[in-house]
């Protein structure tokens, strides 16, 4: 458990292996001790650290007086009515709460979606963690945890956390280093070890960033939030395209395909008569026709801070056919998680302010904006 108490001891999750090893050599423990401390961390995953056997009492009591194992504290759990969504709302030593969510899928794909900020300052008038502005960056031990925690709960069942999408509340590319660090760590071959494929990160379209993730040689999926395809449009719904026009966000991710090799995908939450008509996927087909993509089309999650609707069945299977027109395969991501708030930030909205006279259990349909790849 997260020792509450103590928000100013330093965060074990927040340190690299090197800096591990210093603070081991520090107290004059052998080295061997930092990697085997490592490996409770995050090979056997334990939340005490009572339960770190192997290493010396005199070790494990200074690690419990001088450091902290994690910051995170559960506060609630959501589980849709079919069991294969759950959402976790955690809480940090400054009482902001973020969501982490974990979706099971056929086969052995478990996927957690991790939040990389406490809020968002990039304003997406139909997203609920941009409704609620910017409260923070994430610390990388704090990204790292979340993802702790949904491997736990998963182990505990018999089964083990095998993707990872960043597209929980925030910007991950808006608290660029930190997330990176993250990223690092989740895919450590000695450690959480998740394959570099089997992460995806998303971004509403910060054009140095994007350009400076195609320079760091990883093979992460890269996730494009698109929404529109002209400037007027999106601009109107993603306020940050005043600063990144679509033709600047484009050139950077042509040039992301050319230097990594690698597909993109792009996101498009439906709107109803917003950005769902045929005109409008024919100017998407145009903006992308050649380029080496993926559309992911997701229906609106309905938020309390935005009069949109999702389009119905009939326009987005229209949407996607004028898109196969160009060649752009295109695939509507299953509504997960009817239940459980599972917009990005709903869960939070509804625990920190409950909308009247919606209860629990009685949330309008929404669907999972959270597109898995891999
Ligand atoms: N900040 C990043 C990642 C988090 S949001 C980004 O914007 O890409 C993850 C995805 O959910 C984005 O594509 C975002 O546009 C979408 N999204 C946000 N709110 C939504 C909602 N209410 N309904 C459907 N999709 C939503
Ligand atoms: Fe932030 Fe992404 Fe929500 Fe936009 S959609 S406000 S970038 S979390």
């Amino acid at each position: 458990m997260p020792d509450s108490a103590a928000p100013d001891r330093p965060n074990l999750y927040d340190f690299s292996r090197e800096e591990l090893g210093s603070l081991i050599a520090s107290w004059e423990f052998e080295p061997y001790r930092a990697s085997q401390l490592w490996e409770w961390l995050y090979v056997h995953k334990v939340a005490q650290f009572d339960a770190m056997s192997s290493l010396p009492v005199a070790l494990r009591d200074q690690l419990a007086v001088d450091t902290r194992l994690g910051s995170l504290e559960l506060v609630q759990t959501v589980h849709s009515s079919d069991g294969e969504t759950r959402k976790f709302a955690l809480r940090l030593p400054d009482d902001q709460i973020v969501e982490t969510v974990l979706m099971r899928y056929e086969g052995v794909r478990r996927t957690a979606c991790l939040s990389t900020q406490a809020g968002c300052a990039m304003g997406c008038v139909f997203c609920a963690t941009g409704q609620m502005g910017f409260a923070r960056d994430l610390s990388a031990g704090e990204i790292v945890e979340q993802a702790l925690i949904v491997a736990r709960a998963l182990e505990a069942q018999g089964e083990r956390l095998s993707n990872i999408v960043l597209m929980g509340m925030g910007e991950p590319f808006h608290n660029y280093d930190n997330t990176l660090k993250a990223i690092r760590r989740l895919t450590d071959p000695d450690g959480l070890s998740i394959g570099q494929r089997r992460i995806a990160v998303s971004t509403v379209g910060l054009v140095p960033a994007i350009r400076r993730f195609a320079k760091e040689g990883l093979q992460v999926r890269l996730a494009i939030s698109l929404h529109a395809a002209t400037d007027e449009e999106r601009s109107a719904l993603l306020p940050v395209n005043r600063r990144y026009p679509l033709a600047d966000l484009l050139d950077a991710v042509r040039d992301y395909v050319a230097q990594t090799g690698r597909r993109v995908t792009f996101e498009w939450t439906l709107i109803e008569g917003e950005n769902d008509t045929p005109e409008q996927a024919h100017a998407l087909g145009a903006l992308l026709k050649g380029l080496l993509c993926h559309v992911n089309v997701i229906p609106l999650n309905p938020t309390a801070g935005y009069p949109g609707a999702p389009s119905g069945p009939g326009r987005v299977a229209r949407f996607v056919e004028v898109l196969e027109d160009y060649g752009i395969p295109a695939t509507v991501r299953m509504r997960r998680g009817i239940d459980v708030s599972a917009g990005c930030g709903q869960l939070k909205a509804d625990i920190v302010k409950p909308p009247p006279g919606r209860a629990k259990g009685q949330e309008s349909p929404s669907s999972q904006p959270y597109p898995s790849s891999g």
